[in-house]
């Protein structure tokens, strides 16, 4: 597969990454064996990029997938951690768990607004001194907002951004409303001519662009300054026909089997503003003790019709 240079952090990743949320509790809720079995194969079939983070706990099974095997795949982890010491346990609790000295990219996770960053300034401060220290090669923050990316763009010690874009711009957040494809579009851009590294997260939109799968990948594939796209893999077979997308083999008919799906509600991501309660014709969302949604998948029936009204784009549906 294609790689290219992220940014100047001089890293070389495959224009395709193994998102591995996919594979953990939250979602598939494989085994660690199941798990580090599909990682191994997109490893196998050339992906070079994983992207993790604290909260997905899923660093058991790339450990278990390259245990015993010559590949060095370059790691994105992050932490939603607010202070020094949170971040400073983030990075060392990585690099413990996936057997690494140095981890390559470590980011703020899902910075939401300006304040957002500002208030994350003790994390901030760890992830810079963890780069000068050695422990990690490059930093950032991955986020869904246009002013976020924004300011990204401005932030000289900023190496990496990990932005959401689409090309039905779901999910794509500007102040307290929603932004679009062109303006994220345009942020990207900036960012990467001011030499961050920057990689597509959501390019379908949490499951909902499926039925676009082409389309949604080429748009994303055409954006200027992006080196990568992050997507979730749960069986070998998705991880073949995106190879073949990007190779442009794909039969052009080809849409992927929804007959398996599930919508889930990614914790890290939901704000718990119930809008997505409202919308369930079905009464299958419920808030849970954190304050939260989750769905009932007893009575689910996977309409979609809560995807749409999240604002942070936390509805994901996969199988
Ligand atoms: S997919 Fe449909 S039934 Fe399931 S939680 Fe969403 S709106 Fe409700
Ligand atoms: S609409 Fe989204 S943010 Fe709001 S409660 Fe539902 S999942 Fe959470």
């Amino acid at each position: 597969m294609k790689t290219n240079t992220l940014g100047n952090t001089g890293l070389q990743v495959t224009e395709v990454g193994f998102g591995v949320l996919t594979v953990g509790k939250t979602q598939l809720n494989l085994t660690v064996e199941e798990g580090a079995a599909v990682l191994r194969y997109g490893l196998e079939r050339g992906i070079n990029f994983l992207d993790t983070a604290e909260y997905y706990e899923t660093y058991p099974f790339i450990r278990k997938a390259l245990k015993g095997t010559s590949f060095e795949p370059v790691i994105a982890s992050k932490s939603l951690g607010l202070t020094y010491r949170s971040m400073e346990t983030a990075i060392e609790d990585a690099r413990i768990a996936l057997d690494r000295d140095i981890i390559d990219i470590f980011l703020l996770h899902e910075v939401r607004d300006d304040p957002d960053f500002e208030n994350r300034a003790g994390a901030w401060e760890c992830l810079q001194d963890a780069k000068a220290k050695g422990l990690v090669t490059a930093v950032g923050l991955s986020t869904h907002h246009v002013d976020v990316a924004a300011k990204a763009a401005e932030v000289n010690e900023i190496d990496v951004l990990f932005p959401l874009i689409n090309l039905q711009s779901l999910g794509i957040r500007k102040g307290s409303g929603f932004g679009t494809k062109e303006e994220m579009e345009l942020e990207i851009k900036r960012a990467a001519q001011r030499g961050k590294g920057v990689f597509a997260m959501k390019v379908f939109g949490g499951g909902n662009l499926v039925g676009r799968y082409q389309e949604a990948i080429r748009y994303v594939r055409g954006l200027e300054g992006i080196s990568s796209m992050m997507v979730g893999f749960g069986r070998q077979h998705e991880i073949d026909r995106i190879i073949e997308a990007v190779e442009d083999s794909l039969d052009p008919t080809y849409i992927p089997d929804l007959t398996d799906k599930k919508i889930s509600v990614d914790q890290g991501d939901c704000i718990g503003c119930g809008n997505c309660m409202v919308r369930c014709p079905n009464r299958a969302i419920f808030r849970n003790d954190l304050g939260l949604a989750e769905v009932d998948h007893n009575i689910c029936l996977t309409c979609g019709y809560c995807a749409p009204v999240c604002p942070v784009r936390a509805i994901i549906m996969f199988g």
